[in-house]
């Protein structure tokens, strides 16, 4: 069957991005159901000095495939502006993350028998986080991650890393000096690839004969259900429910075998198990089924999504515009990319909230794209004390209440965007 990335072959641009015109997974036509105005990177944080350089934006259009159900931005910025000098995440930090993946190659070792003679490979294996676990169990591993500092830190913690992307290229190289991988764990990086079909056709190449893939990410469902709208950015190519997962998986010959969902972990996630021979379990059967009764598999679900972002967007102007034609004062919570989408759709300027905290030290004193709101150190909360706290950072709003325990002591409230905008 033939690869539909060179039937996709782009040819639209908006200034340097190239503008998608077929499904990135099967070719199809396609049906635009959002668009969320031009929009800046958002990640490109500006220093104030660079208030007067002119900012490039582009065109942020959700898009649905009816032939296959995969969910899908237009607009691919060229990967050098993408991916902007501060990325420094590094996985080790977050805590929950340690932890699930610590359960999950647990479970790998003792469910697949993986030993001294296996081979566990990794994509976007950042600092060695989950491959340090099968280190320990002495089974041999292989990461393989772009961004040299994750890389270089995982090498100095015993877990070999490639510095390269993954696609089928690099596969086909790995099996051609012998390497065929028993386990393949891809988390949160299919949706960050623009070469969908590459990438799955990568994995059908590195795994073994018996081998099984493992791939995380955010499901379009919770996505769409949470209006969590904001997980929309240039950053995302994908946002996958499990017939597009099916459909891709197939066309590359391997099959949907078992699926797992994890409702807290990033706004809603799914494991999806894929193997190179079709033994699936129950859970595939019931998430297919319920896809298709629930109208996932169809635009109109999404159309009516758009319906909801678009309102949330009139509420939460007006909510904020009346709190402060009272005179109140406003601030907000977490200049990460969610921020970013969600401060520049619905127009949130520095007329409006006075700055963001972020505990990033890296962000503070730079400013947010687009809107350009000032971000600073949340111990200002304190001195300041704005009488409303609009929470970017929703996703954390537990996390945040505990370490703000005085603000809101001292009479602070919380404002949250989604699913409808609300004071606390
Ligand atoms: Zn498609």
């Amino acid at each position: 069957m033939p690869v539909p990335e060179a039937v996709a072959a782009a040819t639209q641009t908006a200034g340097d991005a190239i503008v998608q015109e077929h499904c990135r997974s099967c070719g199809g036509e396609l049906e635009v159901f959002l668009s969320l105005g031009d929009m800046p990177l958002p990640d490109a944080l500006l220093r104030p000095e660079q208030l007067t350089l002119p900012e490039p934006r582009y065109p942020l259009d959700v898009a649905f495939c009816p032939s296959c159900s995969l969910v899908q931005i237009l607009q691919d910025v060229p990967p050098e502006r993408l991916f902007v000098d501060n990325y420094l995440y590094f996985s080790s930090f977050s805590t929950g993350l340690v932890r699930h993946s610590a359960e999950h190659a647990r479970r790998l070792v003792a469910e697949r028998g993986l030993g001294p003679d296996s081979l566990v490979v990794e994509i976007a294996s950042n600092d060695g986080y989950l491959l340090r676990n099968f280190v320990e169990a002495g089974v041999p591993v292989l990461g393989i991650d772009p961004a040299p500092q994750q890389a270089a830190a995982a090498n100095a913690v015993g877990v070999p890393t490639l510095t390269e992307f993954f696609d089928a290229e690099l596969a086909r190289r790995l099996r051609a000096e012998g390497k065929r991988a028993d386990v393949i764990v891809a988390n949160n990086v299919m949706a960050h690839t623009p070469t969908l079909n590459s990438f799955v056709e990568g994995l059908s190449i590195l795994l073994a004969d018996d081998g099984i893939a493992t791939i995380e990410n955010t499901y379009v469902k919770d996505l769409v259900d949470h209006y969590e709208f904001d997980t929309i950015y240039h950053e995302h190519f994908c946002y996958f429910s499990c017939s597009a997962v099916d459909a891709l998986a197939r066309r590359h010959g391997l099959y949907l075998n078992g699926i797992e969902h994890f409702p807290s972990l990033q706004g809603g996630t799914l494991r999806w198990r894929l193997g190179t021979r079709e033994t699936p379990d129950r859970s595939v059967a019931e998430y297919l089924e319920a896809e298709r009764a629930s109208g996932l598999t169809k635009v109109g679900y999404y159309r009516e999504f758009a319906s909801g972002v678009h309102r949330i967007k009139s509420e939460l102007s007006e909510l904020l515009r009346s709190l402060r034609s009272e005179g109140k004062t406003i601030a907000a919570y977490g200049a990460a990319a969610k921020g970013s989408t969600l401060v520049n759709f619905v127009g949130i300027g520095p007329e409006t909230v006075d700055y963001v905290v972020d505990r990033n030290v890296h962000k503070q004193g730079l400013l947010m794209p687009g809107t350009h709101l000032p971000i600073r150190d949340p111990s200002v909360l304190l001195e300041t004390m704005p009488e409303f706290l609009l929470l970017l950072a929703w996703n954390y709003k537990d996390e945040i209440a505990e370490q703000q325990r005085e603000y809101l002591g001292r009479g602070g409230r919380f404002i949250v965007p989604v699913p409808r905008p609300e004071i606390l």
